[in-house]
């Protein structure tokens, strides 16, 4: 009998990799870290130019050199993501649910009129670099490598059109637990966010710059964050900007849907699947203002938080709403919030199981 041959077909596609000379990690003091402000040793970079992305490759962390008429400083075409990758005492490394990141990386693409990037390419590109600098991932509970990928406008020209060149780049930052305390939060009754038909629901860089002034008026309140709601009629809760909003009311747990002018967080998402795993009456909709306000009236929120990336779980220990402050009660007598946030930070670490398939071992 003939043996059977079986050809693999290989689709990753090379990565031209040159590596540091001259490794940071010695000055690195992993006690101390300050967040989003060390940067590993390498990046990955590939430009878009004649209609196509050119070689992909990873290179020592370095400075750019740019044209002053480079599009994206004047017209703002810039897209990100945000993730993280996890190691865990026996050294494995875990990312967290990758193609949900660069799906959405392409969305945001797609909004903000730049081209769209091959889904395995993207990811094998953060594989490979989180691998490469495996060795900048803190291992300590609640620590992790930030991974940021994005991608902006390099056309030397100012007229307004879409660029026909990009730069695509992801570079990584080991950042300990991210835990401010709990937050005071300001339901935002004038300034807005996102609109619909609008670019809310991309991570494009101009929705953060058109944020940051409102924020500041509430933190001048005493806030630390604010809650959106939407654009026509400051109705209905949205969610609060880096971050997606869950309530918990006895056996009920709401959060708005994600729309066009709500990002469609990861976390969010995982989130409220595990909070259906465990029976919890899961209601994505649209949650008013209102409603909110009669809950908090009636003490009956008994939970509320943000999820997102950067902390997985930010408890709101207040709501202020037209000069009244919420409080709430404290983060560790919930019955969720602490649960759930332990338990996803262990399914990142590949120290529980994991029904849903959720991580992605790297090494
Ligand atoms: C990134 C982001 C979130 C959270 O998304 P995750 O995928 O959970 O990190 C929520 N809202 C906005 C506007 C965001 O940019």
């Amino acid at each position: 009998m003939p043996k059977r041959i079986f050809f693999m077909i290989v689709t990753e596609q090379m990565i031209e990799i040159t590596k540091t000379t001259n490794s940071r990690l010695t000055e690195l003091d992993f006690d101390n870290l300050r967040f989003g402000r060390e940067f590993s040793d390498h990046m990955f970079e590939m430009d878009y130019t004649d209609g196509k992305w050119q070689t992909p490759r990873i290179v020592p962390f370095a400075n750019l050199s740019l044209n002053p008429a480079v599009s994206v400083i004047h017209y703002g075409q810039s897209i990100f993501e945000g993730m993280k990758a996890n190691k865990n005492k026996d050294g494995e490394v875990y990312l967290f649910r990758p193609e949900k990141n660069v799906a959405r990386f392409n969305v945001s693409a797609e909004r903000m009129c730049m081209p769209e990037v091959d889904e395995d390419l993207l990811k094998q590109a953060i594989v490979e670099l989180v691998k490469l600098d495996e060795n900048w991932i803190p291992e300590r509970d609640g620590s992790s490598l930030y991974i940021r990928p994005f991608m902006f406008a390099t056309d030397e020209y100012i007229g307004i059109q879409p660029s026909s060149t990009y730069k695509l780049l992801i570079f990584t930052c080991p950042v300990n637990a991210y835990y401010a305390g709990a937050v005071r939060v300001k339901i935002e009754e004038k300034y807005t966010r996102s609109v619909e038909g609008g670019t809310g629901y991309a991570k494009a860089a101009g929705n953060y710059a058109a944020a940051l002034y409102p924020a500041k008026l509430a933190q001048e309140e005493g806030y630390h964050q604010l809650i959106w709601t939407d654009a026509k009629e400051h109705k209905w809760i949205e969610e609060s900007g880096t971050m997606n909003v869950i309530f918990r009311t006895g056996n009920d747990i709401i959060s708005p849907k994600p729309s066009d002018t709500i990002l469609d967080g990861v976390t969010r998402e995982s989130v409220l699947q595990l909070a259906s795993d465990w029976g919890y009456n899961v209601e994505h909709r649209r949650f008013s203002v209102d409603e909110l306000r009669q809950l908090l009236e009636a003490n009956k929120i008994d939970e509320a938080f943000g999820a997102g990336t950067a902390a997985t779980i930010a408890p709101i220990s207040t709501i202020g709403y037209s000069d009244h402050d919420f409080d709430l009660t404290e983060f560790g007598s919930w019955d969720f919030g602490p649960k759930v946030l332990a338990h996803i930070e262990n399914l990142k670490r590949g120290l529980c199981d994991d029904p849903h398939n959720w991580r992605f071992r790297v090494c």
